[in-house]
This record gives C-alpha cells, structure tokens and sequence, in this order.
C-alpha cells in the first residue's frame, strides 16, 4: 500500500444526481475550479439515482396528497405543494438551460410528459380531494388541473384501474396533463459525461474511508482505491458529502459541530414490476393514492408508467420496510456503526418513540406476494400474478434530530448540513429528492459561498430565470417559463395549461 496526496479545490463525494447537479452548477458558475469525484462504485447514479432504485416522478405536487394537509377548519394547506412545485420549476429550467447550451443532448432519454393523478375512494377521501383540487385550482402553477367523480369519465382516464371495479364506494381522481416521469438514473450519467468533458476527474471504484481537517483549513479525504488497493489523500477547500444514504457516516467523520445529534433512519423499498405489453398499453399515468394509516410518507401507493431504458413499464409501490444499511450496497452493520456517543440519546428517543413505524417497516418486509398482491389489487382489481415481479428499490436514510417537537424526532424532508464556514455541506434524507435537486444545491451554494453569491447571481439568473422570484405569486412570468421549458425538454402536453 502506497499513499499519494493530491490538492484540489472541490471534492463531490459521490456520483449521484446530488454530487452531478452541484458540479454542473458550479462548472458554470466557477469554471476555473478544479473539481474531483470520489465514488466508490464502478459507474455513476448506481445508487438512489438509478431508475430502477426510484419512483422516477418529477415531484411537483401535481399527485402527491402528503403534500396538502388538512387544516381542523377542513380547508386545505397547500403551502408545501406550492413550494415543492416551485421547486421542480427550478430543476426544469436548469435542465433547459444544459440542453439550450448543447452541454446535455436528447432530453427525452431522461424526461417524459406523463399526467399525474390523484385517486381516492370513499366519501371522506372524495371530499378531501375536491377541496384539494378547488384549493390547488386557484394557483396558476397547477392549472389545468382536473376532477372528476364520474366513473365514466374515470374510466377514459385510467381504464386498467376502473375495469372489474364492483364496489359501489364513491371514487374520484384528479390529472393533470403536465406531470413527467424522470429517469434520474439517465440525467445523472449524462451530467457526469458533460463534467468529464470539461475535465472534471472522475474516480469510480475509489471509497472515501475519512475526512479530516488539515492545519490550513483544508480538508483531506482518505481514499481507498478499490481496483489498487492503494490508500490515497486528497485535500480540497471545499467538499460537498453526496453520498446518499453513506453521507451520514462521512458528515460525523468531520467532527463538525454540526453533525452531532443527527441520527439516521434507513427505510428499505420494493416495486412491482409489469412488462407485460397487454397490460402496460391499458395504463398511461402516475396514479397516486392516500397513505395507509400509521404508513409513513414515502410508502404512499402509486400506479406509473414509466420509461426505462426506451420501454414502457408499469411499477407498483413502493413497499417500505426496514433494513439497517444506509445503502442499497451498504453493510448490515451501517445503522449500528452510526450510533456514536453524541447522537445515542437521540437516536433512543427516536426509537421510543417511532415504535409503531418500525413495526409497520418489519410488517412490510414480512408480506407474502399474495399480500402484496392483494394491494395491488386495490388498484388493478383484475391484476394477475403472474404478470408481476419484484424488484428491490434504493435505500433512504430518514434524518433524526432534536427539534422543538422533541428529542430524536423523525424528519420525512432532505437537509443540508453545513460547517459554519462553509467549508464541507452534507446531504442527508430523501424527499422530494432528486426533483429537486437544484434548489437543494442552490442551498449548498448560498450557505457554503455566500461571498461568491453576488458576482454569480447574473449567471445564476441565465441558467433559471426564476431563481430568488416566486413563480406563483408571478403568473406571467411562470406561463412563459413553463412554456419554454416544456418546448425544450420536448415535453408536449396534450392539453395546454393556459387557464
Ligand atoms: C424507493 C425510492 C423512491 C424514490 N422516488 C423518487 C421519486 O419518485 N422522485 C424523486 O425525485 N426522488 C425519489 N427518490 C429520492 C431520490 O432517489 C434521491 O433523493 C436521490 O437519488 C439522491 O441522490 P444522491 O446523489 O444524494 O444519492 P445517490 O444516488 O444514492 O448517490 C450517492 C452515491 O454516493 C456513493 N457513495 C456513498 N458513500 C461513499 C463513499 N464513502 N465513498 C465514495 N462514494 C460513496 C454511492 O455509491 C452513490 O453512488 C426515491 C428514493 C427511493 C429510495
């Protein structure tokens, strides 16, 4: 074993959608910097960004009802599902930008135009819905929204879903005809090959063992070189910790004040698969229905088409359930090693306290194929068997931390976590996730280079015209954005989306 050491001024550790989007940001922002990846596999978005590992929904609130929560008045909150659709606005305009710029090519290998649904059954649920929908109507980001409780008209929208329907429950739904389905798999491979050609080191096969302060601020990472074996130490002035569920255990071996009492907690995930062309012809949406009760967010059950690898799909799920690695990759023994002295309280309250959740996760992890099936059924009550298959989802890593609700409570959101000089910045949790990546790195950016903020913000404003202006309070200026971005990313509606 022989140990090299090496300067450069921005370590991205990992190759998924996160690290991809910050060095494509700033390759434009500061494209004099020197910029490495470190990942530990052989080839990049192998982990959560991979399409098979995610859901592949641009969230933008268009089908999700975690989103919009009900007020004890019954009115709608829809504060979250604006904000969540803001933020998909952003990523659409940066991966314009990229195509505009000729620095991504094809778009359509990464994003398609696919109407997002919602589905409720039961008077209640109905009733729920439609007051979402009347609350949504009135921001321009979602117009064209539409609902219905007719099942005939049901029956033209989601045809698979309504055939062999006999219960008499009342039944609504609301589409949209501006929902996408995103390959994150795709967009990250894409965005890695445009970092490479601009000479953007990239070291897969390369697992970052350690993170240290040096004596001039800098910090050095210990690299493992997988294919060598060698040990190697880089140093850079600023790192950026994207390394998915892995990110945890990296951020505590920074010592940073900020990532003490910060605890994760991985939830495991499975689809069902359909190829059967029979069935995919009759299915053309994201249908999303209501979270089951003491189900957590993410295990929210949904229908989708989706495009992987030029064919069309349908998945079912996700199934949560518990496994202790933080990686679909990772060690049976990542949740224990992450348990250290300054987060074990937290992390016990937290336990205390989410004992129904991690009974619900065991329950899950334990369901028969007919369970699951049965589930399913609840969506396609004519589904067979044996047109279904199983496949195994990434891993996210829930963030636990002491918050005014109290000691090791559970967050469903994504967090930056950030040295207060902004020298290293950490992402962990998992949702929305990569729909919105870019204003999750846009974070990265303000509070780790705040002195940069001002000379970049021209640039920033090029590549997202929305950047720092809220689209939904700006109707004008949304219509335009979304009309362009939809031109670019070749994402024809079948419906316009003028009111
Ligand atoms: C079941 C499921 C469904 C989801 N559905 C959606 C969806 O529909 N829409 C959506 O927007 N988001 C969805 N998400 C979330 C989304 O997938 C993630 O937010 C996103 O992919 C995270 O990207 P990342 O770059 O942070 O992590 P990853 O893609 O996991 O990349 C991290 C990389 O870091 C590498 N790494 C880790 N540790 C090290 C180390 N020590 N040294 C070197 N390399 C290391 C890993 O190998 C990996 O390649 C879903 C996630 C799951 C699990």
């Amino acid at each position: 074993m022989s140990s090299i050491q090496k300067k450069t001024d921005v370590i991205l550790i990992g190759a998924g959608v996160m690290s991809a989007t910050l060095g494509s940001l700033l390759k434009e922002l500061a494209p004099e910097w020197e910029i490495k990846v470190f990942e530990k596999l052989a080839n990049a978005g192998e982990e959560s960004s991979n399409e098979w590992n995610n859901a592949g929904t641009g969230h933008a609130a268009l089908c999700e009802l975690n989103y919009t929560s009900e007020k004890a008045d019954g009115s709608i909150d829809i504060s979250k599902a604006v904000n969540i659709n803001e933020q998909f606005q952003l990523s659409r305009q940066f991966w314009s930008f990229l195509v505009n710029s000729n620095l991504i090519r094809n778009p359509q290998d990464f994003i398609k135009s696919i109407p997002h649904m919602s589905l409720v059954i039961g008077e209640q649920d109905v009733s729920f819905l439609n007051r979402r929908f009347k609350a949504l109507s009135n921001v321009p980001l979602f117009r064209g929204m539409e609902f219905s409780d007719d099942p005939e008209k049901l029956k033209e929208w989601i045809p698979l879903i309504m055939e062999g329907r006999t219960s008499s429950e009342p039944i609504a739904a609301t589409k949209i005809d501006s929902g996408t389905d995103v390959n994150f798999g795709a967009l990250t491979r894409m965005l890695f090959d445009h970092l490479q050609s601009k000479n953007v080191e990239i070291k897969y096969k390369h697992s970052i063992k350690n993170i240290k302060r040096t004596s001039d601020g800098s910090w050095e990472v210990k690299v493992h070189n997988l294919e060598s074996g060698k040990i190697e130490y880089h140093t850079a002035k600023f790192i950026f910790i994207g390394g998915g569920g892995g990110s945890l255990p990296l951020l505590q071996r920074t010592g940073i004040p900020e990532s003490k009492h910060i605890g994760g907690f991985p939830v495991s995930g499975l689809f069902m698969v359909c190829n059967n062309p029979k069935v995919v012809e009759q299915h053309h949406a994201k249908v999303y229905g209501k979270a089951k009760l003491g189900a957590p967010p993410m295990s929210v059950p949904h229908l989708d088409t989706r495009y992987i690898g030029n064919k069309k799909a349908l998945l079912f799920g996700p199934f949560a359930g518990f496994s202790p690695k933080f990686l679909k990759t990772g060690s049976n023994l990542d949740l224990i090693c992450s348990v250290k002295p300054n987060n074990l309280f937290t992390m016990l309250a937290a336990g205390v306290k989410e004992m129904a959740l991690t009974k619900y996760l065991i329950q899950q992890v334990m369901l028969s194929n007919e369970k699951r099936l049965e589930e399913l059924r609840e969506f396609i009550p004519n589904a067979k068997i044996e047109d279904w298959e199983i496949v195994i989802a990434g891993q996210r890593v829930q963030v636990i931390k002491d918050t005014e609700a109290g000691k090791g409570t559970l967050q469903f959101g994504t967090e930056v976590v950030s040295a207060a000089d902004g020298s290293v910045a950490a992402l962990l949790g998992a949702s929305p996730g990569a729909s919105t990546a870019v204003n999750v790195m846009l974070e990265v950016l303000e509070r780790c280079f705040p002195q940069h903020m001002k000379e970049w913000e021209p640039k920033i404003k090029e590549m997202i015209p929305s950047y720092g202006v809220s689209l939904a309070e700006n109707p004008e200026l949304f219509q335009e954005i979304h009309d362009s971005t939809t031109q670019t990313l070749g994402l024809g509606e079948k419906e316009p989306i003028h009111g």
